[in-house]
């Protein structure tokens, strides 16, 4: 029988799940809320979840993989902060599924997954691809030989965290001034409120590409992704999340920002840009990129 991975993808607002087989089809496909699996009792919600899946599905996964909206220790078993839903903190989430489910369990940013996604189908490959993915923060990802980069504490690539000069505004993550704060749809929610408040968010970039308010944040979103690549000189540049799917959203006005802030003549004249493609399953995918690749690792090591 071939493996088959249970993938989910749990984002601030909605938990998404699905099995996966080795050639990536996706069935038993759910969305629902990711309130569900919130409070003081989380683990146990979780654990309830992923049987009753398994039940409906009827079919037992090779492995269960898991994206969490958090940052997570290096070894990955461990969650440690998890701003945007309850319950989700310092929680050895791996140990205690395992113990209830008997099955292997893998965990990661729930944007390491839609990266994995996104690299396998662009096929891309080189020795650094870097993912900045803008949805309600920023998220970002940095790989280096094929292997995302986690850092001593397990925290890397938190780019939507570099602090802006005179910014006073107060992040989540508990700093203030956070570049995240006005380079993210949090930020973007902030100007349609205070510039245009009677119009809806969603024909922002339409309605009012060449203003102002509108112009800044394109730049402002450029600066943390062109601070990176004049870190890391990537390969490859992956660009995604909700705020880059938005219907006009001004994707030539942000490459050419990124260009004006990136250094010459390289590596600003050989930049590719690839555009994540926003579909509701890439990050169930992408947790059964992450299981089968674990697995794989396991085999070899027994
Ligand atoms: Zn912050």
């Amino acid at each position: 029988m071939h493996p088959t991975i249970l993938g989910m993808d749990i984002g601030g607002t909605n938990l998404r799940s699905g099995f996966v087989d080795e050639s990536l089809q996706l069935s038993n496909f759910h969305i629902t809320s990711s309130q569900l699996i919130c409070g003081e009792d989380a683990t146990e919600r979780l654990a309830d979840y992923i049987r009753q899946e398994i039940q409906a599905a009827g079919v037992t996964p090779a492995a269960v993989a898991i994206g969490f909206p958090s940052t997570l220790n290096r070894e990955r078993k461990r969650l440690l902060s998890t701003p945007n839903l309850d319950g989700l903190d310092e929680l050895d989430i791996v140990e205690r599924l395992t113990d209830t489910l008997h099955l292997p369990v893998f965990i990661d940013r729930d944007v390491n997954l839609l990266f994995l996604h996104d690299c396998h189908v662009n096929r891309l490959k080189g020795q650094v691809i870097i993912g900045c993915y803008v949805g309600t923060g920023f998220g970002n990802v940095i790989a280096i030989n094929g292997d995302i980069l986690v850092g001593k504490n397990g925290v890397a690539a938190e780019l939507g965290h570099i602090p802006v000069r005179g910014l006073m505004q107060n992040c989540p993550c508990g700093n203030v001034g956070c570049v995240e704060m006005i380079a993210s749809g949090k930020a973007l929610k902030a100007i349609q409120e205070k510039y245009y408040p009677l119009e809806t968010i969603t024909d922002i970039f339409r309605n009012h590409a060449t203003d102002a308010p509108i112009m800044n944040f394109i730049n402002d979103l450029s600066i943390p992704i062109a601070t990176e690549i004049n870190i890391l000189d990537p390969d490859e540049i992956i660009l995604g999340g909700g705020v880059l799917q938005m219907e006009g959203f001004l994707k030539a006005e942000l490459e050419a920002a990124i260009r004006y802030h990136t250094r010459k003549p390289f590596p600003e004249r050989a930049l590719r840009f690839h555009y994540a493609c926003e579909k509701q399953e890439n990050g169930v995918i992408g947790a059964a990129l992450l299981a089968f690749k674990q697995l794989a690792r396991r085999e070899h090591q027994s």
